[in-house]
């Protein structure tokens, strides 16, 4: 494929400091990896709750495994529907205080699926700045035309919806963003989507099991109802330490999905020893132990992060931003605190915006106080070597 010029691309973007390279973990996901024989504190996954690795979680695997097998066999409308996948469909529609939940094998597939089933090129998308590659990538699918408005500003969305002609017009917003760890201002933008007669999608992908009273994510935070955000969707990925996704919603939506989202009918169906795993996972995010345990930590780094005077991005969930601007101070940074045991990504554009490289200091209630202790010095050292 020489005459491509792949490898002239791949150059570039070594020179660049964009280069995206992959590490092997030869351990379980913890507070505590193993990465080339050697271990690291990891400051990185999004097992906010530290479920991924749980005793109860993986002995509901493990039984999940004997009674139904490895894998699911076939996609949901086929036969790949199996009990598991069933109770945990029931089960997060009651988590949520919806009439319906629909797994999807991935939240990028849920996100893709969603909006496709929905919307066409008579549409229209109305995205926050900095919403997941995946809702940007459903809207583009869709054919709908796309706009997307300033990060967090109901102003802004409410400007462009004044313009607005399509006939059905959908608001799509992360509810805790990724790489930022703020809370989007759903009651606001609510508001301006009942004024405008638009239907609100929040992708609570960092919510759900972090926030909220029972870990039910920014919509339980912010109080928000079914009415006011028709579409929820959340992932079992991050918090519940599993894979897959779910979005919830009334009868016909969910129906209207089983009937139209392509990526939830051409696809086979999660594993049902991980839906057997989601339920135990559920149960642990509801009850507020390990979110107490996790809200701590989160506080703990901040007040030693103001302590020695690093500027965080404002955010009071589990992911805690420094920004470094360029990618060479970002990769600089994320490099010096590996040579000090210390495992926290360096995130380049296009992940986020140019200019605002960062560490994406990933929290988690598996993190005890000690760890924490350790990053804030590795931090400090860190600053003392390499420009801020
Ligand atoms: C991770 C993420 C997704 C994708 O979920 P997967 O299950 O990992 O495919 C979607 N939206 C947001 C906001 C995410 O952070």
């Amino acid at each position: 494929m020489n005459h491509w010029g792949l490898a002239d691309a791949l150059a570039q973007r070594r020179q660049q400091s964009l280069y995206r390279r992959r590490l092997t973990l030869e351990s379980a996901q913890g507070p505590v990896v193993t990465v080339d024989g050697g271990s690291l504190l990891a400051f990185c996954s999004n097992d906010y709750l530290g479920l991924a690795n749980h005793p109860d979680v993986i002995a509901a695997c493990k039984s999940g495994l004997e009674n139904f097998g490895a894998g699911a066999g076939a996609s949901h409308l086929i036969s790949g529907h199996l009990t598991p996948h069933e109770a945990l469909e029931n089960a997060l529609a009651s988590f949520t205080g919806r009439e319906r939940a629909l797994l999807f094998t991935s939240g990028y597939q849920a996100n893709i699926g969603i909006i496709n089933a929905l919307l066409g090129e008579q549409d229209q998308v109305f995205q926050d700045y900095l919403n997941h590659a995946s809702l940007l990538d459903g809207g583009f699918l869709s054919r709908a035309r796309h706009c997307r408005y300033a990060h967090g500003d109901p102003h802004a969305l409410a400007q462009v919806l004044e313009d607005a002609d399509g006939q059905r017009l959908l608001v799509a917003t992360d509810g805790v963003f990724s790489m930022d760890g703020d809370i989007a201002p759903l009651p606001e933008l609510a508001a301006v989507c009942e004024r405008f007669n638009a239907c609100l999608l929040v992708d609570d992908a960092h919510g759900i099991g972090v926030i909220g009273k029972t870990g039910a994510g920014s919509l339980e935070l912010l109080g928000l109802s079914p009415s006011q955000v028709p579409l929820l969707m959340g992932t079992l990925g991050k918090a519940l330490g599993l894979m897959g996704a779910f979005v919830a919603g009334d009868e016909d939506l969910i129906e209207t999905l089983i009937q139209n989202a392509r990526s939830y009918i051409y696809t086979t169906a999660l594993p049902p020893a991980i839906a057997s795993a989601a339920l135990v996972s559920l149960g642990l995010a509801r009850t507020p132990d390990l979110r107490e345990k996790l809200h701590a930590n989160i506080r703990q780094f901040q007040q030693g992060a103001q302590q020695l005077g690093l500027v965080l991005l404002p955010s009071d969930t589990a992911v805690q931003p420094l920004i470094l601007g360029d990618s060479g101070t970002a990769m600089a940074w994320s490099e010096e605190l590996c040579s000090q045991g210390m495992l926290v990504p360096a995130i380049r554009p296009p992940t986020v915006p140019a200019g605002s490289a960062r560490l994406r200091i990933a929290l988690s209630a598996a993190h005890d106080e000690n760890h924490i202790e350790q990053l804030l010095d590795a931090l400090n050292q860190t600053r003392g070597r390499l420009p801020l």
